[in-house]
């Protein structure tokens, strides 16, 4: 198992934690120097903010343990393809290397519907490696989702007024 597979699964716990949570199961680790410095799983639910997606949380907290919005020496370990506003803002904090692990062909900024992290017009690039661990990534997808949709079959066959739990409120795609 390389380095990437290794921290690959670190960022897989905190997506598990996320689903515990009702979350939709992405999580993040930021590695600096061989060293997890910052972590974050996503809490759009919990916290009703469109921006807490996994990575942006983690970033964050990496910058605050750093001292600096540069994060020129860290890699950014991610289980789902980021989106337009993550991928934009691991441009803006200087990003060395992102690795990811399920393609996004939904919101996937990266690869599947734009380059934004390999973008020659953009004053910054960052190397990519994807495909790390995807179908364990993919996975605890799949299986979270499947698990809502037969939620929401068995309070139909209740025919329950009562509102929907959190979870099945969630949104398909982080
Ligand atoms: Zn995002």
């Amino acid at each position: 198992m390389d380095d990437d597979h290794h921290y690959m699964s670190e960022a897989l716990k905190r997506a598990r934690q996320a689903a515990d949570e009702g979350e939709v199961p992405v999580g993040a680790i930021v590695v600096c120097d061989g060293e997890i410095i910052a972590d974050g799983f996503n809490r759009r639910e919990t916290w009703q903010d469109p921006t807490a997606h996994a990575e942006l949380i983690a970033v964050r907290r990496a910058a605050e343990e750093l001292g600096s919005w540069r994060l020129c020496d860290c890699t950014v370990y991610v289980t789902l393809e980021p989106c337009p506003m993550c991928a934009g803002m691991l441009v803006n904090a200087r990003v060395d290397r992102l690795v990811f692990g399920a393609s996004d062909p939904k919101a996937g900024a990266v690869r599947s519907l734009f380059a934004l992290s390999e973008d020659p017009r953009l004053n910054h690039r960052l190397e990519v490696r994807q495909g790390v661990k995807a179908d364990e990534c993919g996975e605890i997808l799949t299986n979270f989702f499947r698990a809502i949709r037969k939620a929401r079959r068995s309070d139909d066959d209740e025919h329950d007024e009562r509102p929907l739990r959190r979870g099945g409120r969630v949104d398909e795609g982080a």
